[in-house]
């Protein structure tokens, strides 16, 4: 996905996003209406109760970094966060402190670059 194509989702189709490529599946399927609440399927692990906060919350962001489990995929998570940054031409010391500092709206994108790659 590019940067552009991001940008055009919902804050909410940038969340299921997220949690799809980190390996989460829908359970909404299930017409039981006595497992539903509101019509969303209580466990489901990407709608339910406890749905995964990636825009919002670093928990749920380093969980879902946890699916960057090989070496390319780190590399390219963090030339893509500092892409999210704009911390390419900024002096070593600029650019690591923007890096550990990044919100969990930037690294969702990031995330979301590095396993979809254009
Ligand atoms: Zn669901």
């Amino acid at each position: 996905m590019t940067r552009e194509k991001y940008a055009k989702l919902t804050d909410e189709e940038k969340r299921v996003k997220v949690a799809e490529l980190r390996g989460l599946t829908c359970d909404c399927t299930d017409p039981n209406p006595e497992l539903q609440l509101n019509g969303v399927v209580y466990w489901c692990p990407i709608h339910g109760d406890h749905k995964p906060c990636y825009l919002s919350n670093l928990n749920y962001t380093a969980e879902a970094e946890k699916a960057l489990d090989r070496p390319i995929l780190r590399f390219r998570y963090k030339r893509n966060l500092q892409t999210v940054l704009d911390v390419w031409e900024a002096p070593d010391d600029i650019r690591d402190f923007a890096l550990i500092t990044a919100t969990a709206e930037q690294r969702a994108e990031a995330f979301v670059l590095t396993m979809e790659p254009a």
